[in-house]
């Protein structure tokens, strides 16, 4: 597998400054057979692979890394951003910037669970949001779609517009709007009818819906099992129609996920939500760099990179000390820094007697493996923030608790918790302004 395969490479020609064509040659092609075992379409494939050639030549290798050690990292950032972490928090946001009803439309082959999506989206709006939602099935083909549409819909608690098999697309979808503005909907989301395969009569259709009701959000609804088709998929489906947004479904299946990069290959949208169970609470906000670490199979590569960074600790715990010494602020990403610190030096048990006395309280009777496992799911928590709450935790308020408690999966107390713990570290850490704080890391390593 691919991480035998790294592992061996990544050790390679230590002692090099810096990435060139060369010494990455060999790890270049391993990862473009990881990203094809992951199904990824080659031409999404081949443009990765430049890419990150051209941001890792010329590279530093910094520390004791080996250049498939910093290449890995260079690999691992690049396909996070690639698959939408370059793209700012707000992204797998939806958008209700219309006057209501907001108009959501529902697109995809069928199968890939564009039904069910809308069960599980009108949950998310009602209860996450507020919203007060209408549902209509423009999916005239089976009778039973429409039923099923109805079920899910009444399950979740929303309101739905029923329609026949006779009824047209285009005058379901203009009569459901004149219900949802007459009954005060906040959003109406439209779901489709879809076939096995692309079909130009269902294209001209769902472009005609579109045409006719101007939605806010058209989602493309993709299967993560899809594999090497997404990528024609995706662009019939983004050729029809000014897409605002990808649901990628099924992500609780064995499938790598390779068809996250195929369609923001095709689509540049950005990847909105994942569905992650056939259940209605099976929806997830999209989280890029869980997705990139999915795609290349690599979470044991990185821990192996991890690994090889421990040589450069002194100089993060030397940085650290430089910062709260010159006034700079303890954030999310030092308290994340020593969470991964703590947990590299020997785990939990190794290190209790060397922490401090509130923190030795704190983990007192606790069953040791409880306390790893609580640590890697704070490091999960900070995961799950974006960058700009990781710099400034003090503005995370409910709403943002609740998207991170979702992102990590995790409940919002875990987070409250979690943000309490910091707050304590954070304390503390002024109180070692006047340099304590390297003694203590000092003590702590040895
Ligand atoms: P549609 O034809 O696009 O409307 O697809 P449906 O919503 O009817 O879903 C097709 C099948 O996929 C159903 O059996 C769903 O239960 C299943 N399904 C949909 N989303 C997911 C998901 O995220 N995970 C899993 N495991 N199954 C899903
Ligand atoms: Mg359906």
């Amino acid at each position: 597998n691919l991480t035998q395969r790294l592992a061996k490479v990544v050790k390679t020609m230590r002692g090099e400054a810096r990435l060139t064509e060369a010494n990455t040659a060999e790890m270049l092609r391993e990862v473009r057979m990881a990203l094809l075992e992951a199904d990824v379409a080659l031409p999404a494939v081949r443009e990765f692979i430049a890419k990150v050639k051209e941001k890792a030549l010329g590279e530093e290798v910094i520390g004791s890394l080996s250049p498939g050690q910093a290449l890995v990292g260079v690999v691992q950032r690049e396909l996070a951003a690639l698959m939408g972490a370059d793209l700012g928090p707000d992204a797998t946001q939806l958008s209700f910037a219309q006057q209501p009803p907001a108009i959501i439309l529902m697109a995809g082959l069928q199968g890939v669970g564009k039904t069910t999506t809308t069960g599980k989206l009108a949950k998310y709006l009602k209860e996450q949001k507020k919203k007060k939602v209408l549902t209509v099935s423009a999916d005239v083909y089976r009778p039973a779609a429409i039923a099923q549409l109805e079920s899910v819909t009444k399950q979740v608690g929303a309101d739905f517009f029923p329609t026949t098999a006779n009824d047209k697309p285009v005058d379901i979808a203009k009569n459901a709007l004149d219900w949802a503005k007459k009954h005060y909907h906040d959003v109406l989301i439209i779901d489709t009818a879809g076939r096995l395969g692309i079909d130009e009569a269902m294209m001209q259709e769902i472009a005609a819906v579109h045409a006719a009701v101007n939605p806010v959000e058209t989602l493309f609804v993709v299967d993560a099992m899809l594999g090497q088709d997404a990528i024609n998929t995706a662009k019939a489906f983004n050729d029809a129609l000014p897409l605002t947004g990808v649901v990628l479904t099924k992500l609780d299946g064995d499938s790598r996920g390779g068809a996250a990069l195929s369609v923001r290959h095709v689509t540049g949208k950005p990847i909105k939500f994942a569905g992650v169970s056939e259940k209605l609470d099976g929806l997830e906000a999209f989280d890029p760099t869980r997705m990139a670490n999915r795609v290349l199979g690599m979470g044991d590569i990185l821990a192996l990179v991890e690994e090889a960074r421990k040589g450069v600790d002194a100089e993060a715990a030397t940085e650290l000390a430089n910062k709260i010494k010159g006034g700079g602020k303890f954030d999310m990403n030092d308290f994340k820094a020593q969470l991964t610190q703590m947990k590299k030096m020997g785990g939990m048990s190794g290190l209790l007697d060397k922490l401090p006395a509130q923190f030795q309280q704190a983990a007192a009777g606790a069953n040791m493996d409880q306390a790893e496992k609580q640590v890697r799911r704070m490091v999960g928590i900070i995961d799950s923030m974006t960058a700009l709450e990781r710099a400034k935790p003090e503005l995370i308020k409910a709403n943002r608790k609740r998207r991170i408690a979702a992102g990590a999966g995790v409940q919002v107390q875990e987070v409250n918790r979690m943000l309490n713990q910091f707050e304590q570290m954070q304390t503390m850490m002024k109180k070692l302004k006047g340099g304590g704080l390297m003694k203590m890391m000092r003590g702590m390593k040895g």
